[in-house]
């Protein structure tokens, strides 16, 4: 065995997503922050949300709240557009990436901006340490334009959303989880190496077609979600279609996780006190 091959991660675990909804019964399928898969530290939930029939979307996430941690949208089709009690607004286009740190509070609706159509994407949450989770809320509103798309070897393709890959930096900057978030249009047959941070827990879920992932082939298909075990790199493999998979990583907080719906702290009595807070309206305080 060579050192490349003594380093490159196994997939650990693989998790199929289920379907599920949430908000105003929008349908999605998640698979971190689910029963089977709780948290991947800083990683609380990652759901797909996709659908062309409209019934499954049209009712969006009304006015709710979040505290404590950060959710990371992206847009692979369609239009959502965000609104919150601060008067921040925007419109998330396909492509498009917006990075929300919910600090000490947030009150927000996300809400498709279509009647019709495609609407798929991917909302993943992100945990704060201590230190951060009272900070003031804070967005990175990301054009699709911003987002570099490389060309790679085989025919591939990736989008990089943070973090660094062959000397490309993505447009999301400063989150104190230091993230790698990558978009992969793989065709089939050539293998991609992926270097990941070697300290990062990281995970690759499959959106589209399939592949094998990690130094023991792991299959996955469109919503198997992997754990990556350590290394510091990744090999995935497309089968026999065009393939695509986001692969994330993340440096672990290491700290008391309490998470009640959109509150995410570090004690049962600071969850008491969000809700509290939100209840007397004082959240956004
Ligand atoms: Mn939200």
């Amino acid at each position: 065995m060579s050192g490349d091959e003594k380093t490159g991660r196994a997939v650990e675990r693989v998790v199929l997503a289920q379907s599920t909804s949430d908000g105003a019964g929008v349908r999605l399928k998640r698979s971190l922050g689910s029963a089977a898969l709780e948290l991947l530290d800083p990683f609380l939930l990652l759901d797909e949300f996709g659908s062309d029939r409209k019934e499954d979307y049209l009712g969006g996430f009304p006015d709710h709240p979040h505290r404590g941690f950060e959710t990371v949208t992206y847009m692979l089709e369609g239009k959502m557009e965000h609104r919150d009690h601060l008067g921040n607004h925007g419109l998330l286009d396909s492509g498009s990436v917006q990075w929300m740190s919910a600090g000490h509070g947030i009150i927000h609706s996300e809400m498709p901006k279509q009647e019709d159509g495609k609407m798929w994407g991917f909302q993943l949450w992100v945990n704060l340490p201590a230190s951060d989770k009272m900070r003031p809320p804070r967005y990175q509103d990301i054009p699709p334009s911003a987002i570099a798309e490389v060309d790679l070897e085989g025919g591939h393709r990736v989008r990089v959303v943070a973090g660094t890959f062959r000397g490309v930096t993505g447009p999301v900057r400063e989150i104190v989880t230091e993230p790698l978030y990558l978009d992969f249009h793989l065709h089939p047959g050539v293998p991609i190496e992926i270097p990941l941070p070697e300290r990062h827990n990281a995970f690759c879920y499959c959106y589209e077609g399939d592949l094998t992932a990690g130094a023991n082939g792991q299959k996955l298909h469109a919503g198997s979600f992997a754990v990556l075990g350590k290394g510091d790199r990744l090999a995935i493999t497309a089968l026999d279609r065009l393939s695509r998979c986001l692969v994330v990583a993340g440096k672990p907080i290491g700290e008391p996780v309490a998470r009640y719906g959109p509150f995410v702290m570090n004690t049962r009595e600071e969850i008491i006190q969000a809700i509290d807070d939100y209840r007397s309206g004082r959240l956004l305080l």
